[in-house]
């Protein structure tokens, strides 16, 4: 099987002012398809620049990578920002919509600068990911009239309307409650388990475990990179939550 993201030793260096700033000291990893990775790790150890990297919003300063089968490491701006279109789709912790943008239209978006397609393609296609994320009766909500999590629903439509082979995620539970951080790792989960490959990154060792994967970094390296055991199930943590809550009712 051809790994959906093949770095070897990635090196990635900023310059600032005199100072090089050593981001990425040698990062090796294959991330296969349909793995679910957590990324771990203390603040500045390297896992944004490794995620920016990985989305191919930059190139590394030294080393390869093959992101499905194809070595993207030397493009120039223009043919990365293509293979990112294509193939990547990215969800951030602030979610990233644009205010008085209805649903819909938020989904539409990443379709007008890939293939051309009809209006009326673009809004049933659209329609379908709202709806594969539980907001097919959302479409026409602005932000402000959706929750956090449905919001960070919206985004995570957004990244697979183009059917990408990545999903690349940085801290997308960090601005959500418990419960409805559960309810987006249940979303993840389920694509996941359709074959999506994930890369979250989280500073939360909970939320790593609904992943199949750990990856901890240190100091710009992989210090760890173990298989996740015992792993958490969304779908069952939110049946619980529901009882719980309906006990409640009956006690009250
Ligand atoms: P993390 O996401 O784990 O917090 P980062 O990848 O953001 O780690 O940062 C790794 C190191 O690289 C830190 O020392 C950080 O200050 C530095 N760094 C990250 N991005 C830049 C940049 N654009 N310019 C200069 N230094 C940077």
């Amino acid at each position: 099987m051809t790994p959906v993201i093949s770095v070897r030793d990635l090196v990635k260096t900023y310059r600032v002012g005199e100072v090089d700033v050593r981001a990425l000291r040698g990062v090796t990893l294959d991330v296969m398809p349909g793995e679910f990775v957590a990324l771990t790790g203390p603040s500045g150890s390297g896992k944004s620049t490794f995620m920016h990297l990985a989305g191919c919003l930059d190139r590394p300063t030294f080393g390869g990578y093959v992101l499905n089968g194809r070595d993207v490491s030397q493009l120039d701006k223009r043919a990365l920002a293509r293979v990112r279109n294509r193939e990547i789709g990215f969800v951030f912790q602030g979610f990233n919509l644009l205010p008085r943008t209805t649903a819909l239209e938020q989904v539409e978006l990443p379709m007008l600068y890939g293939a051309a397609l009809a209006g009326k393609e673009r809004r049933a296609r659209a329609a379908a990911a709202l709806d594969a994320v539980g907001l097919g009766a959302r479409l026409d909500h602005h932000p402000n009239q959706l929750s956090g999590g449905q919001q960070q629903r919206v985004a995570i439509a957004r990244a697979l309307v183009n059917q990408p082979a990545l999903l690349l995620a940085d801290e997308p539970t960090g601005n959500l409650d418990t419960r409805t951080s559960i309810e987006v790792m249940g979303i993840f989960q389920k694509l996941n388990a359709e074959g999506l490959t994930i890369v979250l990154v989280t500073h939360e060792p909970d939320i790593a475990e609904y992943g199949t994967r750990i990856v901890s970094f240190r100091d710009g390296r992989v210090r760890s990179d173990r298989p996740v055991t015992v792993r958490r199930g969304a779908a069952v943590e939110l049946r619980a939550y529901e009882e719980q809550a309906a006990l409640e009712v009956d006690a009250a």
